[in-house]
């Protein structure tokens, strides 16, 4: 992860001391263009960030998955793919913006939706997570590609809190990806990793392991700047990277932007002054 803007940045400097395990990832890449502010990777996985943030939430539901919506005018319901559902005065979506359009299908919020988020393309990407018997690259720890089917390639090792193994995370550019999008898995792994074996300086290594993965909304063709969609009338938010500028620091403003069009929309209809709230 990297932060551009101020907001993320102190949000990640906040939390550098119980995120003792944020560190910069190594240098030495083929491309440093990328590489210009820190990056800083979340331990054990990347999903300790969101983990840390909801830790407070008293109702937070996992493999939960939505399955439809509705809303009566005054309350929004929400219908879970087991048949259970849950109420709630407003509704905010941080889906991509295809699947938040199918939530919303059947809801009077449909065409102001669709209106707001038709125009936005989601590109894929392929992206593959190998074990090998020896160091892919012995002098750089990541590398932005971009060239053939590659875009980006990263040991895993050498990011804090991993296991030492030989373990490398390479992702194909969306081009490639999308070209190759309803391919079999096992043939993205060879492509992608013959790919890496062919880079100058690479030596030949063997695979112990490998698991190529599809992300079908990966990143947004042109992300927006605007932070969010608040639809007052319907109580509505929509919300997610492809709605800040792409990548986690976007994902992160969205919310907070979200957030912040949800309760000045709740001051409002209190009919409180905006200072009042806190
Ligand atoms: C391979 C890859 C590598 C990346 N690497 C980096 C990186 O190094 N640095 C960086 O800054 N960014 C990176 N990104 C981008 C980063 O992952 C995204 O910007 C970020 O995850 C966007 O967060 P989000 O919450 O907006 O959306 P998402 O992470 O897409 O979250 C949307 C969530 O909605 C869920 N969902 C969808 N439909 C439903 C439903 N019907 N019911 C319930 N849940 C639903 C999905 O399962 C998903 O969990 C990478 C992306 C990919 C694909």
């Amino acid at each position: 992860m990297s932060s551009k803007g101020k907001l993320f940045a102190m949000h990640l400097h906040d939390n550098d001391g119980r995120w003792d395990q944020h560190a910069p990832l190594g240098h030495g890449t083929v491309d440093l263009t990328g590489l210009k502010v820190p990056h800083y990777v979340a331990v054990p996985g990347m999903n300790a960030v969101c983990r840390e943030m909801a830790a407070e939430l008293s109702d937070c539901r996992f493999e939960w998955r939505a399955q439809g919506a509705a809303f009566d005018g005054a309350r929004w319901q929400v219908r879970a793919s087991d048949g259970r559902e849950v109420e709630a005065d407003a509704l905010l979506i941080t889906t991509p913006p295809a699947q938040a359009m199918e939530l919303l299908a059947g809801t009077p919020a449909r065409s102001a939706c669709r209106e707001a988020l038709g125009r936005i393309r989601m590109r894929p990407c392929w992206a593959l997570m190998t074990a090998l018997d020896r160091p892919l690259l012995t002098d750089w720890d990541a590398a932005f590609v971009n060239q053939g089917p590659l875009g980006w390639i990263c040991s895993q090792a050498a990011r804090p809190g991993r296991p030492a193994a030989e373990a490398w995370v390479l992702h194909a550019t969306p081009e490639w990806s999308q070209e190759h999008l309803e391919q079999d898995p096992e043939n993205v792994a060879e492509a992608l990793l013959e790919a890496a074996l062919s880079l100058p300086g690479v030596a030949r290594a063997e695979r112990e392991f490998s698991l190529a993965h599809r992300w079908r909304f990966a990143l947004a063709e042109q992300p927006q700047d605007q932070g969010c969609h608040w639809f007052d009338g319907y109580r509505l938010g929509l919300a997610g990277d492809w709605c800040a500028g792409s990548r986690v620091e976007g994902a992160y403003l969205s919310g907070a932007a979200a957030a912040g069009a949800l309760l000045g929309s709740a001051v409002a209809r209190a009919g409180m002054p905006a200072g009042a709230m806190g």
